[in-house]
């Protein structure tokens, strides 16, 4: 099964670059997140920076509001694991002051700093230095006469808003651009962004702005992001949740890695939902095994099956699995059954086969394995179950006789 099959094809974009990060072109989609620490905090923030980079953030944003901050970003710059780009707003100036600290782009908010003299400075200044800016326009915070021109902030008052300050950066032959077109509404943001890809060619930053805390800020971010990289549309994204930013960089991660837009570095767990068949607790064993799996870089896709009937083969994709039955442990790679343990070593188990067949892969794992013996077992405890349990263990029958019942009375 190729994946590749069914991807669409991305939007051709410019190329530029966060410091040694590409972003457009062909390029990987990269992720992003901010800190939340006051960035005159040098230590603080760069124990933040350091997390987020272990969770697969790429480009880091830090506040950039006072002087204070700008001089912190002299001292976080030089000691950052991943590319720095300072937020501003209202004050241009902060923004001639992290370039001075060396920061490896800028956020500039057209909604709060309109004066175009302002702007070109802050254009020619990069131009210069050779740094990128991203357009970051927001719904919340657009620029009061396009609110006023368009009744409101609509996708086309956004799309104008990037397109106003594009013509300034060009205005100074400034290029190095990015554009993010972001609301916390889900619909509005998606048809800004559609209409903004629609006339520029420029890299674009996705995100839902201010989506909130988990788990509603996480589906409200993934459904705006994922629909638009579904339709090839973006180059770099940000989840804004009202969370540790270290959940922000692991979603935006796990978004791509599922998606097929970067490879995988962790386990992608799997689970069924479990159903009257299920022999363990699948919740308790699925949240076990993510946490014995925590942040080991294991690139497969592992499985927890509630039952040895059908679990080996509804997860016959995955790289590793178990599934329960008669109080034991059945592992299988690829669909074939390779050993059983006891239920309470299920867990352990699944890490030492993950660990053993990230290093020496699949075919291994199957050859080191009695793969027959295995599979006996397994069989064995499949019939049992079924002769326990009949094909039918969520008594499906049963209430369909009941509800025939009820509905002729
Ligand atoms: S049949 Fe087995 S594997 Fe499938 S949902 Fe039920 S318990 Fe899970």
């Amino acid at each position: 099964m190729d994946v590749n099959e069914w991807k669409t094809e991305r939007r051709t974009t410019r190329q530029i670059s966060v410091g040694d990060v590409p972003v457009g072109g062909m390029a990987p989609v990269t992720v992003q997140s901010m800190t939340t620490t006051k960035t005159a905090d040098v230590e603080g923030t760069l124990q933040q920076i350091y997390a987020l980079a272990a969770s697969g953030c790429d480009i880091v944003r830090c506040t950039c509001n006072e002087l204070e901050a700008a001089e912190g970003l002299a001292q976080i710059v030089p000691r950052s694991p991943i590319p720095v780009i300072a937020d501003i707003h209202h004050q241009y100036k902060m923004a001639l002051a992290a370039m001075e600290a060396g920061v490896h782009g800028l956020r500039l908010n057209p909604g709060n700093i309109r004066k175009p003299e302002h702007i070109k400075a802050v254009a020619s200044e990069a131009r210069d230095r050779n740094l990128p800016i991203r357009i970051g326009v927001n719904a919340g915070s657009l620029d009061p006469k396009l609110y006023e021109k368009y009744g409101g902030a609509t996708p086309e008052a956004m799309v104008e808003s990037a397109q106003q300050e594009i013509a300034y950066f060009h205005d100074v032959d400034f290029d190095l651009i990015k554009i993010s077109v972001k609301a916390s509404s889900v619909p509005l943001m998606v048809e800004a962004y559609r209409q903004l890809a629609d006339v520029t060619d420029y890299p674009l930053h996705l995100g839902v702005t201010e989506a909130g805390p988990p788990p509603a800020g996480l589906v409200k971010a993934t459904a705006g992001i994922a629909t638009l990289l579904m339709e090839g549309i973006g180059d770099t994204i940000r989840y804004s949740l009202t969370a540790d930013p270290v959940e922000e960089a692991k979603a935006g991660r796990q978004l791509l890695e599922a998606l097929g837009l970067r490879e995988r570095k962790n386990v992608d767990l799997i689970a069924c939902p479990s159903c009257g068949r299920a022999e363990v607790d699948v919740i308790e064993v699925a949240n076990k095994a993510m946490e014995a799996f925590g942040e080991r870089k294991l690139p497969l896709q592992v499985a927890v099956m509630g039952c040895v009937v059908n679990g080996p083969g509804e997860a016959r994709e995955a790289d590793l699995g178990i599934a329960a039955g008669n109080k034991r442990g059945h592992l299988f790679v690829k669909g074939r059954n390779i050993a059983v343990v006891p239920e309470d070593e299920m867990v352990d188990a699944l890490v030492e086969w993950a660990e053993f067949i990230n290093e020496h892969g699949i075919e291994a794992a199957i050859d080191k394995a009695d793969t027959e013996k295995a599979a006996r077992e397994a069989a064995k405890d499949r019939s049992a179950l079924l002769e326990e349990q009949g094909d039918d263990a969520n008594h499906s029958t049963e209430k369909i006789v009941e509800i025939r019942k009820t509905a002729s009375n």
